[in-house]
């Protein structure tokens, strides 16, 4: 079996979302958007498929790269796009290989007609989620407050999840990062929920050690379940000594670049006690594996970063396993539960036992509205 074609389609949607000069998603009017399906296409009539990837770079790189290649050797062609990497990374980004990484698995799995964690070994079949939010905002009735967060965190508790992670204010919020702030809505949520749920925080990124070690310790009274990236992850040093004196797990890295390499280096300095990394971070299911097996090795943790089918089928083939899918980013004014449009269900449907199903079908488990896709073309 070869590859025959490699091609991106992208169509319009309604998106409701809006970034802010950051980066970071709220929620905003709706307006027209672009979504990318990536295709992989092979001579045998068997196909993959992923959503993500650049149209330019899968025409100019990828595809050249990927013509006439055996689909079923992931591992090479991933290690032959990392090498690729060194002098392109301003464009072949780990995105990028994740979108093509996911596509070969999603490929591979329609070609057994066996889900993802199946190929890979399963060991469950569900995974609790935890409620992640978006970043704090200046919204009436959104995100602007301690106590917004706390009534959000309950509306949470009774649609069933076991665990809810705060993203806190940001930058361009104008007083924002505010250290005292995170604290005073990380109590009003632990007030609002009670003892029994998971809480965890992820802060502000480039706050100091002191900053840092203030919200930590804050945290460890109230009973979190762990703290996230407050600080640059290229200073390795600084998460040595945060991690050094804090009880409350810290989780990372999350988006320090250097794939399962880092997280290697992270775990010999000792510079946090749970790992962390999701097929975007990474560049695919091939290196999310190679970490969960590189910190099983050394009995250490590690929490997938981010949803979606690929990271939830990882989940579920984890013998040691990262405990939480993380759900979102959830908001007051967002209906994550709402199928998208190019879907036909959801990739992550929770119960409300909390648990995050994976699915059955074929590959990734997607189930791909081709009907809508086709109406919306662009170009
Ligand atoms: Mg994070």
């Amino acid at each position: 079996m070869k590859i025959a074609e490699v091609k991106t389609i992208r169509f319009m949607y309604m998106s409701q979302t809006v970034r802010d000069t950051d980066g970071h998603g709220h929620p905003g009017p709706e307006h027209e958007a672009v979504q990318t399906l990536l295709k992989i296409e092979t001579d045998e009539g068997i196909e993959g498929y992923s959503f993500g990837g650049n149209p330019q770079v899968v025409a100019n790189t990828i595809k050249p790269a990927l013509i006439g290649e055996d689909p079923l050797y992931r591992e090479r062609i991933w290690q032959d796009l990392k090498e690729r990497q060194r002098l392109n990374l301003g464009t072949l980004s780990d995105g990028i290989l994740c979108a093509v990484d996911l596509a070969l698995w999603d490929l591979a799995g329609r070609c057994v007609n066996l889900p993802v964690h199946k190929l890979l070994g399963a060991f469950r079949d569900k995974v609790p989620a935890y409620a992640s939010t978006m970043c704090g905002d200046d919204m009436k009735g959104g995100l602007d407050t301690p106590e917004a967060y706390a009534e959000f965190a309950l509306a949470c508790k009774e649609r069933g999840y076991p665990a809810f992670k705060l993203h806190t204010w940001q930058p361009p919020i104008p007083w924002a990062p505010d250290p005292k702030k995170d604290v005073a809505a990380c109590k009003a949520v632990r007030d609002a929920v009670g003892e029994e749920m998971d809480l965890m925080l992820d802060p502000f990124h480039y706050y100091s050690r002191e900053e840092s070690l203030y919200i930590g310790k804050a945290l460890e009274e109230l009973g979190y379940y762990w703290i996230e990236e407050p600080m640059d992850e290229h200073s390795i040093s600084s998460y040595v000594w945060l991690t050094e004196q804090l009880s409350i797990p810290v989780v990372g890295p999350e988006t320090a670049e250097g794939k399962m390499y880092t997280r290697a280096e992270w775990i010999r300095a000792h510079a946090s006690d749970i790992s962390r990394g999701g097929v975007r971070d990474l560049g695919g299911i091939t290196p999310l594996v190679k970490t969960a097996h590189l910190c099983e090795s050394f009995g250490v943790r590690m929490e997938v970063h981010g949803g979606g089918p690929g990271n939830l089928h990882v989940l579920c083939a984890m013998g040691f396993p990262g405990q939480y899918y993380e759900r979102g980013l959830l908001h007051p004014f967002i209906d994550y539960d709402a199928v998208p449009p190019w879907l036909n269900e959801l990739p992550d449907p929770m119960d409300d036992q909390g648990f995050v199903h994976v699915s059955e079908k074929p590959g990734l488990g997607l189930d791909i509205n081709f009907d809508y896709i086709d109406a919306n073309l662009v170009d």
